[in-house]
């Protein structure tokens, strides 16, 4: 579904993506580990859009979407969550998601009726809340949810309006033990509805989750392979083991 070749990045004299190729397959999840700093975010960015490349190419389902605008790819099908929550806390659970959905839609519901339109975008929040397990929670004001039901609520917004790929930028960060092994479980439903690339520093789940890792350090990929090869690569070994957990 997805593709990267040759991506290039630098903050001036700081390359933080080297000459990546990366490649996404149908029905699997690929995840991307690393220590700190080493350009996972940045990589997560230029794919959807937030960041444009210095040089290199992005496919997604076959088209070029590498001079793309950040809406026109979350059009296109590409979700995704933040490291850091980007949850608006003065509206309802529903509304954040709804209006996420509506993103999505873009101009695609512009002859509907307003009311319609909002019964719709309605509909597509409750389907993805109910997927997350959040539907209970639909009328609670984001702000007050709990840390771990806002990480949650970030999932429910990449998936409103169905994308085709997620991009997930540490879905665990700061959970506790039981919460980050309940969100594994939801994560390995959602694999099969979506192709997702997942940063992950909890090895555990990463483990759980990947049907292949990339290990990423200092903007380059070192190794590529399923979890038991990278588990046995000194190389990529020394990469996620020697790193410094923040969360
Ligand atoms: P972490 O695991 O801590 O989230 P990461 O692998 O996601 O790390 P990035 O956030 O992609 O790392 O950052 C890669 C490098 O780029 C870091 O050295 C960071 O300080 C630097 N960097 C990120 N954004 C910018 C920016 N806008 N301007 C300059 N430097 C930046
Ligand atoms: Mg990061």
């Amino acid at each position: 579904v997805l593709q990267l070749k040759g991506l290039q990045k630098a903050f001036g004299a700081l390359v933080v993506t080297d000459k990546v190729d990366l490649d996404l397959h149908r029905g699997e999840c690929h995840a991307l580990i690393g220590p700190n700093g080493a350009g996972k975010s940045t990589l997560i960015h230029q794919i959807s859009g937030l960041l444009q490349p210095d040089a290199g190419k992005i496919a997604f389902e076959g088209r070029d979407v590498t001079g793309q605008k950040q809406h026109e790819r979350a059009v296109a099908g590409l979700g995704r969550s933040f490291q850091i929550t980007s949850i608006l806390p003065e509206f309802t659970v529903l509304e954040n998601v709804a209006l996420a959905a509506q993103m999505r839609a873009g101009s695609s519901m512009r002859f509907f009726r307003r009311a319609d339109r909002e019964a719709a975008l309605n509909e597509a929040a409750m389907t993805a809340l109910a997927r997350i397990g959040l539907g209970p929670r639909a009328a609670t004001m984001a702000g007050e949810l709990s840390y771990g039901e806002k990480r949650m609520l970030e999932l429910a917004i990449a998936i409103a309006g169905q994308p085709h790929a997620l991009l997930l930028d540490e879905p665990m960060a700061g959970m506790g033990r039981a919460e980050s092994e309940g969100l594994t479980d939801t994560l390995l439903e959602l694999k099969a509805h979506y192709p997702m690339l997942l940063i992950e520093h909890d090895m555990e789940a990463v483990f759980r989750l990947a049907d292949r890792v990339s290990v990423l350090v200092a903007g380059a990929i070192v190794a590529t392979g399923t979890p038991d090869e990278v588990r046995a690569d000194p190389k990529a070994r020394a990469a996620y083991l020697g790193e410094d957990h923040t969360e």
